[in-house]
């Protein structure tokens, strides 16, 4: 299959590229398109056939349920039961970076699902995936644009990189602004239960809504499927230091000749081939998947990441840096 590219307006999509999109997704095909998180790989979220293109085009464990996005609030009610706390943290935070997950209505099909008796749903704030969902008439199934188990992409090159071939068109509307993917929120209980951290922080969540568990055994448990799985890990390893703390000790870091890739806020602790430094915590969500796949791509043997501080978007930083490292059991 021939991948088309298209360069789309980020504020005002070109009518005629959005109808092709669309047209690609009433179709059955793949459209993968800019969010403010993440590029998303999408299809049409009511017809099993084209949700599976997701997962053979992602190589995706089809356990993994998806997030169906939507262009307008009320098109929520269609696909689950949406009650009054819902409404609201819709009324607050939509458009934008929180998923939320419901019980699921039955056109939802269970490829969309992973078979569970719920579907997670977010309204994403970015013209051209409102545009394309409209457009499209349908609600549009959509993980990150990249191979399962890679850093999620944040511009179009990183989608072609991953997904060339697999997909008929990319919506190039240049990087991505958020950086890390949507908080997941579980609403379905009587406390609200945090799946994922991600652009929405839980400081905001919980000024909105009161108390939010973390998911049981932390947020790397299996309530959210998706985070059972290795995940945005570069094809080198990561190792991992907070902030100050020792690094001499790890023995991939000490061997003689290695050669290292930095990425954190403050300097590296050590001689680096490249080092990639962010002033803010938000700055560094923006730009922390492109670093990674920049870093993989430098010639280091080994990336040392600096964990930044846990509030805001930090919490989220951290959460995608330890599962790069391949550290699925140590919380937050
Ligand atoms: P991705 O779109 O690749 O960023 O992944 C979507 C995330 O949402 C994964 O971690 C999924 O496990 C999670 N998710 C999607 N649907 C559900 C659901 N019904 N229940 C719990 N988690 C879900
Ligand atoms: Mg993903």
């Amino acid at each position: 299959m021939r991948t088309e590219v298209f360069a789309v307006d980020g504020v005002e999509p070109e009518k005629d590229v959005i109808s092709r999109a669309a047209g690609v997704i009433r179709r059955g095909g793949l459209v993968a398109f800019p969010t403010e998180t993440v590029y998303g790989l999408g299809a049409d979220a009511l017809s099993p056939k084209a949700v599976r293109r997701i997962f053979e085009a992602k190589g995706r464990p089809v356990d993994n349920p998806l997030i169906v996005h939507v262009g307008e609030r009320d098109a929520a009610d269609r696909l689950g039961q949406v009650d009054e706390r819902s409404r609201r943290l819709m009324d607050l935070f939509w458009p934008g970076p929180l998923t939320l997950v419901i019980r699921a209505a039955r056109e939802v099909p269970a490829e969309v699902t992973g078979g569970l008796a719920t579907v997670a749903v977010r309204m994403p704030a970015h013209p051209v995936a409102i545009a394309l969902i409209k457009g499209s008439g349908i609600p549009i199934a959509a993980p990150s644009a990249n191979r399962s188990g890679r850093p999620s992409p944040t511009t179009a090159e990183a989608v072609l990189e991953d997904l060339g071939g697999r997909v008929e068109i990319i919506l190039d509307a240049g990087p991505t602004v958020v950086g890390v993917e949507s908080t997941v929120l579980d609403v379905t209980g009587d406390l609200p239960v945090l799946l994922r951290p991600g652009g929405v922080s839980l400081e905001e969540l919980t000024r909105a809504v009161g108390p939010v568990l973390p998911s049981p055994g932390g947020i790397h448990d299996a309530g959210s499927p998706g985070t059972r799985y290795r995940h945005y890990a570069p094809s080198i390893p990561v190792v991992l230091r907070g902030p100050g703390e020792e690094w001499a000790k790890d023995p991939r870091l000490c061997r003689s000749g290695v050669r290292i890739a930095y990425v954190g806020m403050s300097p590296s602790p050590v001689v680096a081939l490249i080092e990639i430094r962010f002033g803010t915590v938000e700055g560094y969500a923006t730009g922390l998947f492109s670093a990674l796949r920049e870093l993989e791509r430098s010639g280091a043997d080994v990336i040392l990441a600096e964990l930044p501080a846990e509030e805001g978007v930090g919490l989220a930083v951290r959460d995608r840096l330890r599962r790069a490292a391949g550290d699925r059991d140590r919380n937050s």
